[in-house]
């Protein structure tokens, strides 16, 4: 048996013409602000991928690049004035911040209705609640891709990772859709047998290939969100794709799977944000 790979690179092409379409009809211009602290090559990359999806979809970037040795006030004073500003619709800090800032502080004095990463503890909170607000990107990204494959009401899920941004909410996603979920993490025991009885096993560690055939159980969807690069630059996921491919019944590559759609969810959560700023709702 070979699995079916899933293409991120497709399903994140459509959402994106789904989005530019939708935007032209609504007949709105959604504007976001990117900022960017330091000169990370990795973020850079993320940022200029974000950038070109945001002029694909129709969506106007503002970028705002500063120094690594930006003072924490300075930061924070230049997200009450864009959280006040009508004109910006949406706010993200690519991460990760220098050690210095506080990641958690800055991220919770984004405006939750402007926060289209959906890392701000008040839309955490909603999704664990079950009353989505905006949601963060990599999750919701990761439940599309299953859904592109499998239903997931009433399966077996396990996510590997408990992480805010990937595991923990795409754990409250799973759940929300009614899958019976277990979170897993570098403290549990016997991980290859638990993850093993997974219909849908999500991998976020950022491990390169430590999951391997004996964690999959046969027909199994596997989304493998983890991300390593390589000294060549060469990107690696969590799983060993070659020998899990042979035992899944579906699976993401890496790079082509999680990532692309990662950013076109951003691009959904900037025009979503938009509408709900100007008192409509997403329909799509
Ligand atoms: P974190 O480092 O914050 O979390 C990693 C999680 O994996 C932790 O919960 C940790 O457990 C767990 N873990 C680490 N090693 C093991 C192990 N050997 N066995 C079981 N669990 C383990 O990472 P993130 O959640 O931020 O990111 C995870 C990966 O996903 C990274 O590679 C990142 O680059 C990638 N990523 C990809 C995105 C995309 O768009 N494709 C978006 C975001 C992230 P514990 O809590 O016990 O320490």
């Amino acid at each position: 048996m070979t699995a079916t790979i899933i293409d991120g690179k497709l399903l994140a092409e459509k959402w994106k013409e789904k989005l530019k379409n939708y935007v032209a009809e609504e007949k709105i211009v959604p504007a976001i602000s990117v900022i960017m602290v330091g000169n990370d090559s990795a973020s850079q990359v993320y940022v200029r991928n974000k950038l070109m999806a945001c002029e694909r979809v129709g969506i106007v970037c503002k970028l705002h690049t500063f120094p690594e040795d930006i003072e924490e006030k300075d930061l924070l004073r230049l997200l009450y004035d864009l959280n006040s500003d009508d004109k910006i619709n949406g706010i993200l800090v690519q991460m990760p911040l220098p050690p210095h800032i506080d990641a958690a502080k800055v991220t919770d004095a984004i405006d939750p209705d402007k926060d289209i990463d959906g890392f701000h503890s008040y839309n955490l909170g909603r999704l664990y609640a079950g009353r989505p607000h905006l949601i963060s990107c990599t999750p919701m990204g990761i439940v599309h891709l299953i859904k592109s494959v499998a239903d997931i009401a009433g399966k077996n899920a396990v996510v590997i990772g408990r992480s805010l941004i990937v595991g923990r909410p795409v754990a409250a996603m799973l759940v929300n859709e009614n899958a019976t979920v277990t979170i897993a993490h570098s403290k549990t025991v016997n991980l290859p047998e638990v993850a093993s009885n997974a219909d849908i096993l999500v991998s976020a560690t950022g491990r390169a290939g430590i999951v391997t055939a004996e964690y999959v159980k046969k027909g199994a969807v596997v989304i493998d969100v983890g991300i390593t690069r390589g000294k060549d630059g060469k990107l690696t996921g969590d799983v060993a794709f070659d020998e899990v491919k042979s035992v899944a019944g579906a699976i993401t590559p890496v790079p082509g799977g999680v990532g692309p759609m990662t950013i076109a969810m951003l691009m959904y959560n900037a025009v979503k944000a938009c509408l709900l700023q100007n008192g409509k709702k997403m329909t799509i």
